[in-house]
Order: structure tokens, then sequence, then C-alpha cells
């Protein structure tokens, strides 16, 4: 089979998120097992370690709760993670939603408090400009069942 997919590694089953957990998605988890999906965390690819502190997109910059700037941190694993996916020839990704990293439509805004606004993860921005077609584990491909590209 082809490898079209580069999923969030959370979603496959990877205990990369923050509090060092994950977000197991059966549909994702088939698809790699099935050689059509790679799996990659931005975050990891950061260098940052697990567990972390949780961060949100605020203005345009990553916040961790404590207050520390980490947007060049996530913009570094974000372009790791989408170099990653085009070496391997993918050309859509199903990402986990609300993530600072991963999430588009609505994602965290930045308070801290479960509250969503508009806006896109700094990885989901990249795939965008670089063409990825863009589904989520609440929206997955058409092919996978799901009603595609929309908002939460
Ligand atoms: Fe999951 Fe993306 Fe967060 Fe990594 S950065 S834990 S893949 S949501």
């Amino acid at each position: 089979p082809r490898i079209r997919y580069v999923v969030s590694g959370c979603l496959a089953g990877l205990a990369c998120r923050y509090d060092g957990g994950s977000n197991p998605c059966a549909a994702v988890i088939r698809l790699v097992e099935e050689g059509r999906a790679i799996p990659a965390c931005p975050e990891s690819l950061a260098g940052l370690p697990v567990p972390r502190l949780p961060c949100e997109l605020a203005e345009g910059s990553v916040l961790s709760r404590d207050g520390r700037d980490l947007t060049e941190d996530f913009l570094r694993g974000a372009q790791l993670a989408l170099r990653t996916a085009q070496s391997r020839g993918c050309t859509a990704a199903i990402l986990k939603s609300r993530s600072p990293s991963c999430g588009f439509g609505r994602i965290y805004d930045g308070t801290f408090s479960r509250a969503l606004c508009p806006g896109e993860g700094v990885w989901a921005r990249l795939l965008r400009e670089a063409g990825f077609a863009l589904f989520s584990e609440e929206h997955l491909p058409p092919e996978l069942g799901g009603k595609g590209e929309g908002e939460d």
C-alpha cells in the first residue's frame, strides 16, 4: 500500500501527549498497521520532554502554562515533522483536534481554560501551506467513513 497520510502520533497511540497520555483512534491505528500512514509528533521532534507543561497558542506565540515562550521549539518541530511527511511521500494528514501544534479550525484559545477560538496549530499551518489535505479524528477522510474536511 502507498503511504498517503501522516498522522498525529498521539492518535496512533504513541504516548507523546504533554501529560504522557495518548489519544488512540482506531481508524488511525489501522491505517498505520496497514502501512498507509506514518505517525509523527512535532512536539517530540522538537525535543520537548514527556511529560511537559501544556502549551497554547495566543496571538501567534506558543506559551507554556508557566508563561515560557516556546514558539521557536514548536516551529522547529513542525518543520521537522513536515519534512518527514514530505520525504515519505505523504499528501494528507489526520491531526489531533484543538492542539496548538496539530489543531485546525478551532484550537484552545490561549487562556488554559479549555475554551476554543478560530485558529490553527503550528504544524497544521505548515502542512496546509505545503498543500496537504487536512483531516482530524473528528473529521476523518471520506475513504475512512468520515465527512472529510471541516470545522468542529
Ligand atoms: Fe499529539 Fe500533535 Fe500534541 Fe504530538 S503535538 S502530542 S502529535 S497533538
